[in-house]
């Protein structure tokens, strides 16, 4: 989502006549954009923030703007602490950046984020979360669930196929439970799938919660959707479920993975755990361990519990100590990465369809890519490569958690020929 913000405000710079600077030292304006969800991203911002002081002392005219959760988190006092900083402006603002560094209104027309790059695009279609799960300061800093008119969604898509890119990624904090006027997030994503030039879909974050047998047979009838869905368990205990409030037992959790797997026992599920939250067990961690075991999912990120401030667990006492919670965090990544590496191996012998992505930066003979299940993928070269291009390539090998593999043919689809020409 920060992404996909970044992209946003740089179309909103280039609109009012800036042009990236090559390094921070060249730049007049620089902001960051920052996220609240663990002390520790806040811990990492705030040291960024701080080596930009010394910028201002080659160049008096430099600018810099903290923007992101932490400026809605921390508002004022972060320019009291930090009082080099020009400006401080939450997400909910940004429609004020061109009167606050170009003196000008708002352009009547809001441009589209910029790409990123030429294959795959983020499109945000809601903003805010109304979950309240009690561990998180999302709902705090992102306020209520907004939902973008279908139209506007439709039409930033097609502004990016129309620049060559393949894959779209719908984004948003529960993004399934996304509906506009009776239009529902399973009925979008047919629409988008009826765009001749989309050929793969993803979105993040699904919330369990609003899994609908609706968006079940979507998922599996749409040849277009990815076989992949991101879909964060946090626990696997019924009880730490409960007191984070997120709605949905081990059980509802289970059988959504099970309708996936029993569809294709190759279908990635990857997900975000929670390690020592407030007064978790040994056996409510046990619990998390055995959900690992029994979803076999294909990555995961894993975290060790954060408090934070104005949210309901943050008041609740921590009966884990930071080495108790560092130790359960380091036994889920173990085991979990023996998982990861499983489910990697079944990808071996395998025929799959490969969008590629860029270079490797590592070695200038091969290329990256991502397979429908979401694994990354290293290929050899080939002259004709270009990003965004798919194709057919047999999985030899598994490196560390990445697939290698070798084509077995370039797929020329029509759409990505037309901006291939035209673009070369
Ligand atoms: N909307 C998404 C998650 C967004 S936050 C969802 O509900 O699934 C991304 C991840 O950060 C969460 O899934 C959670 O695992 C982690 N997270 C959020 N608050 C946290 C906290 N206080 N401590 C540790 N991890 C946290
Ligand atoms: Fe946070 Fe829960 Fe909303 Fe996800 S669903 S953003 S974890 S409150």
């Amino acid at each position: 989502m920060n992404e996909y913000d970044s992209a946003r405000l740089a179309s909103i710079l280039e609109f009012n006549g800036a042009s990236p600077a090559l390094m921070p030292e060249k730049a007049d304006i620089i902001l960051v954009n920052t996220c609240s969800v663990r002390a520790k991203a806040e811990e990492n911002a705030i040291t960024r923030i701080k080596n930009l002081k010394k910028l201002k002392i080659e160049n008096k005219g430099l600018k810099i703007g903290v923007l992101g959760c932490m400026a809605k988190n921390r508002g004022e006092s972060l320019l009291k602490d930090l009082p080099f900083l020009d400006f401080i402006l939450p997400p909910d603002e940004y429609q004020k950046l061109p009167e606050i560094l170009f003196q000008k209104d708002f352009a009547p027309q809001t441009p589209f984020a910029k790409l990123t790059n030429k294959y795959s695009a983020f499109i945000a279609i809601q903003s805010g979360c109304n979950m309240r799960c009690a561990y998180c300061i999302v709902p705090y800093v992102r306020g209520r669930e907004q939902y973008r008119e279908p139209s506007s969604i439709l039409k930033e898509i097609e502004a990016a196929t129309a620049e060559g890119v393949s894959e779209i990624v719908l984004l948003g904090q529960t993004v399934n439970g996304y509906r506009y006027k009776g239009l529902s997030f399973a009925e979008l994503l047919k629409q988008v799938a009826s765009i001749r030039e989309v050929e793969r879909i993803r979105f993040i974050s699904p919330h369990p919660a609003h899994y609908t047998s609706e968006l079940l047979d979507v998922l599996m009838s749409e040849q277009k959707i990815a076989p992949h869905v991101h879909l964060p368990a946090q626990s696997g205990s019924n009880s730490v479920l409960k007191k984070m409030k997120r709605q949905y037992t081990r059980e509802a959790y289970l059988s959504i993975v099970e309708s996936l797997r029993s569809f294709n026992p190759l279908y990635g599920i990857t997900t975000d755990i929670i390690c020592g939250y407030p007064s978790e067990t040994e056996e409510e961690f046990e619990e998390t361990l055995s959900l690992l075991q029994e979803a076999r999912f294909d990555s995961a990120f894993m975290f060790a519990y954060s408090p934070r401030e104005g949210t309901p667990s943050a008041s609740e006492m921590e009966l884990i100590t930071e080495e108790e919670k560092k130790s359960r965090l380091q036994r889920v990544i173990d085991l979990q990465n023996s998982i990861t590496l499983e489910r990697a191996k079944l990808m071996l012998g395998r025929q799959e369809r490969i969008l590629l992505e860029k270079p490797s930066r590592r070695n200038s003979g091969e290329w990256v890519g991502k397979t429908g299940n979401f694994k990354k993928i290293i290929l050899p070269a080939q002259p004709d490569f270009k990003e965004g291009m798919y194709v057919e390539c047999v999985i030899e090998g598994v490196k560390g958690h990445t697939l290698r593999g070798k084509i077995a043919y370039i797929c020329t689809s029509e759409h990505f020929m037309l901006n291939y020409r035209e673009n070369s």
